[in-house]
């Protein structure tokens, strides 16, 4: 069932998922570049184990605005057609472990179902009254 979930929201048709899911998918490339270098085709590949199918026509555009915004160096291969291999910056590392803790937080209340601390704070107080 969740498969049948992941498979509807990664299609391509479906603006609502892929808004969503584009920020799913640099935090994907984020974290796998932080431990090595990472190029287009095995991204695609893995995304793909995730249950989310990319085209290289989404993939490589994605991964020029994180070139752009300064979070990956792409380095050209060393003939003209080879593949690029891309390397997460100090920048992008700052990104990746930021979004760890947005990604914490969401899970807590969106998975967990865990309320927000200051709101179980307010509702204690609003209980001792
Ligand atoms: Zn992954």
């Amino acid at each position: 069932m969740i498969d049948d979930k992941r498979k509807r929201l990664s299609s391509m048709n479906d603006p609502l998922g892929r808004e969503v899911l584009l920020a799913f998918w640099k935090a994907h490339v984020l974290h796998h570049a932080a431990s090595r270098p990472v190029y287009g085709l095995w991204l695609i590949e893995e995304l793909a184990e995730h249950g989310y199918r990319l085209s290289p026509g989404t993939l490589y555009p994605l991964l020029a605005r994180m070139e752009r915004n300064g979070w990956l160096r792409a380095e050209p291969g060393e003939r003209p057609n080879a593949r690029k291999n891309y390397r997460i910056t100090r920048e992008g590392r700052r990104v990746l472990h930021a979004l760890r803790g947005h990604i914490e937080e969401l899970h807590r209340e969106v998975v967990r179902d865990v309320e927000p601390r200051r709101r179980s704070r307010r509702d204690t107080k609003e209980k001792t009254r």
